[in-house]
């Protein structure tokens, strides 16, 4: 049996419990582009940055700027909340410090 673990918060999640899926593709945008423009969200631009970011450390030379890059991402319900209120996660332009409700 396929155990998955949260990519966020690194849970595993069991089988008893909801596990969400975030796909993210990441294309210049040019006319062969075939994403939406809520695909395109500068919101998820953002977030894919700090992906790529990270993908670059480990090998920058297979990254190229103009390729496509697929992600995928594995979340709890808790998680998915959490990313939905907030997709680009902790960023410069987010220190402030929200109360949780
Ligand atoms: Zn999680």
């Amino acid at each position: 049996m396929i155990r998955y673990c949260c990519d966020r918060c690194q849970r595993e999640i069991v089988a008893s419990e909801a596990r969400f899926v975030i796909r993210i593709s990441v294309q210049a945008g040019d006319e062969s582009a075939t994403l939406t423009e809520e695909d395109m969200d500068e919101d998820n631009l953002h977030l894919i940055s700090e992906t790529l970011k990270s993908l670059e450390s480990q090998d920058a030379e297979c990254v190229e700027a103009s390729r496509p890059v697929f992600l995928r991402f594995d979340l709890c319900g808790e998680c998915r909340a959490r990313f939905l209120q907030e997709p680009l996660g902790a960023s410069s332009a987010d220190q402030l410090d929200f109360s949780e409700n």
